[in-house]
C-alpha cells in the first residue's frame, strides 16, 4: 500500500477525514428521536464494531443522520469467530442488567435469541454454584440471564444495528490515530495508517491476578439428565485458586471454561484439560465432560488484567471524541461484566444526547467520560476487590477497608447461599442490577451478621425434583429443526 503516511486509506480518509459538525443536532419534538427526524449532514463514527461499538452505534443511530462503524475485521455472516475478538472462544455470560438493556435497545431480541437456541437461566434456581462458603441453595429469584456463545450474541446485535438504515459498516480498516485540529483540542477525523493524536494518553490502573482461561465446546450428551443447567465451581482463595464453568449454549452445546489464577494456567491438551477439570473443588464438572464429545480445539486466553483508563481526569479531553467499552475499563472476565458495563455506558450516551436536544454537544466528551467512569466504578471495585483476595495478584492496594469489606462480603455470601432475601440482594449486585451499597442496608447487614457464619451443604443441591431433560429437549430440538435467524 505504499507509504501509509502519504497514502492514508483513500476511501476511509475521504469518508471520515472531515467529520461534519455534529454540534448541530436539533431533535424535533418529543423523544425518542428517530432517524427520520434528523437533519442531513450529521455523522458519527464508531471505531470498533464489537459489543461496545455496536451498542454505541445503536444509540447514535437515533441522533445522527449517519453512523459509520469502522472495524479492522471483516464481519462474518453468522455467529462465527473473527480475529478482532479472540476472547469470543471463551465463556461470555450476559448478566441480567446487560440483558435488560439489550432488550430495551432492541425490543424482541431476547425472544429471537431464545427461539434460535439461546438458553434462559434463572439465577440461582437453574445453577449449581459452589461458592467459597459451600454450595448455594437454589431458589427462584426472577433474575434472568441468557446463555449463548459470544459469537451468537455479537452477531444478533450486529444484525439489529445493521437494520438501521442510517448505519453503515466500513470493514477491513485499521484505525491507527486521530486527526486533530490545529490546537489539538478537537477530533477532526481519523487516520488509518499513521499515528497522530489529540492529546496525551490517560493515566491507567492495572490489577492483574494472572488468570488464564482454557475453553472449548462439547456436545451435550444425549443421555445427560440433570436438574441444573449451569455449573459454576468457584475458586477459593484459601484453598484452591482454580475454577470452572459449564454453560449450555445455542446448538445443544456446552461452553466449558477452566480458569486458574496466579499463572496456574489450564492446559490446552485433552489430557491436561481433563486433569485440570478433575482438580477443581468438586468432581461434577469433570464427570459431566469426561465422556462428552469435544467439538472444538481447546483455546487459551491470558490477557485478563483489570485495566482502567482515566479519560475523565485528562486535563484536555479532545472534543468530538468518546471512548466506551474495554477501552475505558476492561475487567477480569471471570465476573462477566464487560458487555454489561458497555451496555450501561451506551445508555449513558443515550441519556446525555437526549439532554442535549438543543444540539450543544461541546461538553459531551467530558460529561460522558465522567459518567462512564462512575458506571464502571462499581464493577471495577468488585472485580479488583475479589482479585485482591489472592496473594498472587499484583497492582491495587490491600487497604484495611478492603480487608474489612472482604470479611463482611464473606458473611454476605455465607448468608446468601441460604437466605433468599440476602441471596436476592447479592444476586442483583453480582448481576449489576443494583449497586454494591445495597448490601450494606440494615436488613441485609443484620441477616449477614446473624446467618453469614454458616457453611453451605457438603453435597451439591442437585435434587429439586424437577427434571431438566424435558426442558432441555424443548429448548433444543434436533439440529435439523434448528435455524438461527438469517443475516
Ligand atoms: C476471555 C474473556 C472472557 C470474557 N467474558 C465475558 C463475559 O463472560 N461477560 C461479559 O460481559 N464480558 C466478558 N468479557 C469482556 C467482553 O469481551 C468485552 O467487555 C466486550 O467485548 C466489549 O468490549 P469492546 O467492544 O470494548 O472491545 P472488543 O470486544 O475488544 O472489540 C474491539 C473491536 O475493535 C476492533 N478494533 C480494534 N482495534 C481497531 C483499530 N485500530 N481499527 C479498527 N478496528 C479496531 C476489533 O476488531 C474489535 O471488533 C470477556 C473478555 C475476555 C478477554
Amino acid at each position: 500500500m505504499g507509504d501509509p503516511e502519504k497514502q492514508p486509506g483513500p476511501e476511509l480518509e475521504r469518508q471520515t477525514q472531515k467529520l461534519r459538525d455534529h454540534a448541530v443536532v436539533r431533535p424535533q419534538g418529543g423523544m425518542p428521536m428517530r432517524s427520520s427526524d434528523l437533519r442531513s449532514g450529521e455523522e458519527a463514527v464508531v471505531i470498533g464494531g464489537s459489543m461496545a461499538g455496536l451498542l454505541a452505534a445503536r444509540v447514535l443511530a437515533d441522533r445522527f443522520d449517519r453512523v459509520t462503524v469502522i472495524d479492522r475485521d471483516r464481519f462474518p455472516d453468522g455467529a462465527k469467530f473473527r480475529k478482532g475478538v479472540p476472547q469470543s472462544r471463551h465463556l461470555h455470560a450476559l448478566l441480567a442488567s446487560g440483558l435488560q438493556i439489550l432488550e430495551q435497545l432492541f425490543p424482541g431480541l431476547e425472544a429471537e435469541w431464545v427461539a434460535a437456541g439461546a438458553v434462559p437461566i434463572e439465577w440461582p434456581r437453574d445453577m449449581l454454584v459452589l461458592t467459597r462458603r459451600g454450595w448455594s441453595d437454589r431458589f427462584p429469584t426472577g433474575i434472568k440471564i441468557l446463555s449463548a456463545s459470544r459469537e451468537f450474541l455479537e452477531w444478533g446485535v450486529r444484525r439489529r444495528v445493521a437494520a438501521f438504515g442510517n448505519v453503515r459498516f466500513l470493514e477491513g480498516r485499521d484505525v491507527t490515530g486521530l486527526l486533530a485540529d490545529a490546537d489539538r483540542r478537537r477530533v477532526e477525523g481519523l487516520r488509518i495508517r499513521a499515528r497522530s493524536s489529540g492529546g496525551g494518553p490517560p493515566a491507567k490502573a492495572t490489577v492483574t491476578s494472572f488468570l488464564g482461561y482454557a475453553s472449548c465446546y462439547y456436545a451435550i450428551p444425549a443421555d445427560f439428565d440433570a436438574d441444573w443447567r449451569v455449573l459454576f465451581l468457584q475458586a477459593d482463595p484459601a484453598a484452591n485458586a482454580r475454577g470452572g464453568v459449564l454453560f449450555p449454549i445455542e446448538g445443544n452445546r456446552w461452553m466449558v471454561t477452566l480458569a486458574g489464577r496466579g499463572r496456574d494456567y489450564p492446559p490446552t491438551d485433552e489430557e491436561g484439560f481433563l486433569a485440570f477439570a478433575g482438580s477443581l473443588r468438586s468432581p461434577l464438572l469433570h464427570e459431566a465432560i469426561r465422556g462428552a464429545e469435544r467439538l472444538t480445539p481447546i483455546h487459551a486466553y491470558r490477557q485478563t488484567d483489570n485495566q482502567r483508563r482515566f479519560y475523565e481526569r485528562l486535563p484536555r479531553l479532545p472534543q468530538r471524541f468518546l471512548v466506551i467499552g474495554d477501552g475505558v475499563c476492561a475487567f477480569n472476565p471471570l465476573y462477566g461484566q464487560g458487555m454489561t458495563v458497555a451496555a450501561q455506558s451506551a445508555l449513558v450516551l443515550d441519556r446525555l444526547l437526549r439532554e442535549r436536544s438543543n444540539g450543544a454537544l461541546g461538553d459531551l466528551p467530558a460529561r460522558f467520560q465522567r459518567e462512564v467512569a462512575r458506571v464502571s466504578a462499581a464493577a471495577w471495585l468488585m472485580a479488583t476487590g475479589e482479585d485482591l483476595r489472592y496473594p498472587t495478584t499484583e497492582g491495587g492496594e490491600r487497604t484495611l477497608q478492603l480487608r474489612l469489606t472482604h470479611r463482611y462480603l464473606d458473611r454476605v455470601i455465607g448468608a446468601a447461599i441460604r437466605d433468599k432475601t440476602v441471596g436476592l440482594a447479592f444476586g442483583k449486585v453480582a448481576q449489576l442490577v443494583a449497586p454494591p451499597t445495597t448490601l450494606f442496608r440494615p436488613g441485609i447487614l443484620l441477616r449477614a451478621l446473624l446467618h453469614g457464619g454458616a457453611r453451605g451443604t457438603g453435597a451439591p443441591p442437585t435434587t429439586t425434583g424437577v427434571s431438566n431433560r424435558d426442558r432441555q429437549r424443548e429448548r433444543h430440538p434436533p439440529l435439523a429443526d434448528r435455524r438461527l435467524p438469517s443475516g
